[in-house]
């Protein structure tokens, strides 16, 4: 069996209504990526090509699914089990509010940047088990760029900050790996 195909049993055995979907298919995945183009200044153009989003316990995936590698599959989906369980305990319309909303201040969305942080510790976390702290470890400046650039609105475009919460992950999972 593959490993991401037990940890999507094990997904569904914590969210029974969880599913996956494609991106292209969804008139409203492709609204949103209409939005995110128009709100980016057209900084944010890969949303239904190159993201994977949670959406109210759908994860909405680009064709490049079908393509990915197990270990990398199981990655992701560790990521966006983050997300559910984020979902779960703050309500749709708390995650809503501390994750949509702040977008429209475009700029500076704590809120959202510190509920990423959490699914990015979680990839983080993954890689390091699956291929090795180091490959964790040059996920560096891809996790710095999705924060401070266009991917997610400039959510948190201070870079220190950034490598500050990268250097305490990266140190907490060597620690737990001694
Ligand atoms: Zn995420």
């Amino acid at each position: 069996m593959l490993l991401s195909d037990a940890l999507i049993a094990d997904i569904l055995a914590e969210f029974p209504s969880f599913r996956i979907r494609y991106k292209r298919t969804s008139w409203l995945q492709r609204s949103i990526h209409v939005a995110l183009l128009v709100l980016t200044f057209g900084g944010q153009r890969s949303y239904l090509t190159g993201y994977y989003t949670v959406l109210f316990g759908t994860l909405w995936v680009p064709a490049a699914w079908d393509t990915l590698p197990d270990r990398d599959r199981v990655i992701l989906l560790r990521h966006e089990r983050v997300h559910l369980r984020q979902r779960r305990r703050m309500g749709d319309l708390g995650i809503t509010i501390v994750y949509l909303i702040p977008f429209l201040p475009i700029f500076l969305a704590y809120g959202r940047a510190r509920i990423e942080w959490e699914a990015y510790t979680e990839t983080l976390r993954a890689t390091a088990e699956l291929y090795g702290i180091d490959a964790a470890r040059a996920l560096r400046p891809m996790i710095v760029k999705r924060f401070v650039g266009a991917d997610y609105g400039w959510m948190w475009p201070f870079p220190k900050t950034i490598h500050r919460w990268f250097d305490a992950a990266i140190d907490d999972i060597a620690r737990r790996d001694q």
